[in-house]
C-alpha cells in the first residue's frame, strides 16, 4: 500500500504537474515529498492522488493538487520567505508551503480542523509550521508582515487586513468571485508601501472564504 501510493504521487508530480507546466523543481519536489494520503481520512487514502479536491471534516474540501501547485507557483516563493496561509483545511498545502519556505502560519475558522492540521504537521516533523484557529479574514497582526499571502477559500475582494499586512514586493494569492462554481484567481502584489497591482490569473473553484472580511457568516 505504501509503495502503491509513493508510485501514484510520482505519476502525480509527472501527469498533473509537469504535464500541466508545473516546472519549478521546488514545487515538484516539496509535492514529491508530502504525502498527501497522510491528510485524509482512512477511507479516502486511495485516492489521495486522483486529479480532484476531495471532502475533509466540517464540509470542507482539501484542495486538488494541480490547484496547489499552480497557486504556490503563482506566489512566487522564495526560500527565506515568511508565508501565511488562510484556510488550513487537511494542513496539506501547508506541509507543501513549510517544504519550500522558511516560515508558515495557517490560519482556519473550524477549531477541530486546525487542532487535526496541527497534529498532523506535528507528526509528520514540520517545525516550521504554526497553525492558528482565528478568522483568517482579518490576517495575523502578530505575525505580520508576510512576504505571501495564500488563500484557498474564495472571498468578495482582497480583504483590507491582508494588503495592509504585506510586505513590500510581497504577493497575495487568492480566489475571488461571488459565483460559488467560477471564481478568478489574482495575484495583487505590493509595489510599494502606498501601491499595489492585481493580476487576473485564472479560472477557479474554492469553498467561500467566511469572516469579517470575507462573506459574512450569513451570506452562504
Ligand atoms: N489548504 C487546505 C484547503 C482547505 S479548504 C488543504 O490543503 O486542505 C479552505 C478552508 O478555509 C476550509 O477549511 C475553511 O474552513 C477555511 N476558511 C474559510 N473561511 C475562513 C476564514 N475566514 N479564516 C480561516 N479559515 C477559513
Amino acid at each position: 500500500m505504501h509503495d502503491d501510493l509513493a508510485a501514484s504521487r510520482e505519476t502525480m508530480v509527472e501527469r498533473q504537474l509537469i504535464a500541466r507546466g508545473i516546472a519549478e523543481p521546488c514545487i515538484l519536489n516539496a509535492m514529491r515529498r508530502v504525502p498527501r494520503e497522510a491528510f485524509l481520512s482512512p477511507d479516502l487514502r486511495a485516492w489521495a492522488y486522483a486529479d480532484a479536491a476531495l471532502p475533509i471534516e466540517a464540509g470542507q474540501t482539501i484542495t486538488q493538487p494541480f490547484m496547489v501547485a499552480r497557486m504556490l507557483q503563482a506566489a512566487r516563493l522564495k526560500p527565506e520567505d515568511r508565508v501565511l496561509e488562510i484556510g488550513t483545511g487537511s494542513g496539506y498545502a501547508a506541509a507543501v508551503l513549510a517544504e519550500m519556505v522558511a516560515r508558515v502560519d495557517t490560519v482556519e475558522r473550524h477549531p477541530q480542523l486546525a487542532e487535526s492540521a496541527m497534529d498532523r504537521l506535528r507528526a509528520l516533523g514540520y517545525d516550521n509550521v504554526n497553525v492558528h484557529t482565528a478568522d483568517g479574514t482579518l490576517g495575523l497582526p502578530a505575525r505580520a508582515p508576510f512576504d505571501a499571502i495564500v488563500a484557498t477559500a474564495s472571498g468578495p475582494g482582497v480583504p483590507p487586513a491582508w494588503s495592509a499586512q504585506l510586505e513590500i514586493g510581497g504577493r497575495i494569492v487568492m480566489p475571488v468571485g461571488p459565483d460559488p462554481d467560477h471564481q478568478r484567481l489574482i495575484r495583487l502584489t505590493r509595489d510599494s508601501s502606498t501601491t499595489y497591482h492585481e493580476e487576473m490569473l485564472d479560472l477557479v473553484r474554492f469553498v467561500p472564504l467566511i469572516g469579517a472580511q470575507g462573506w459574512g457568516d450569513m451570506a452562504r
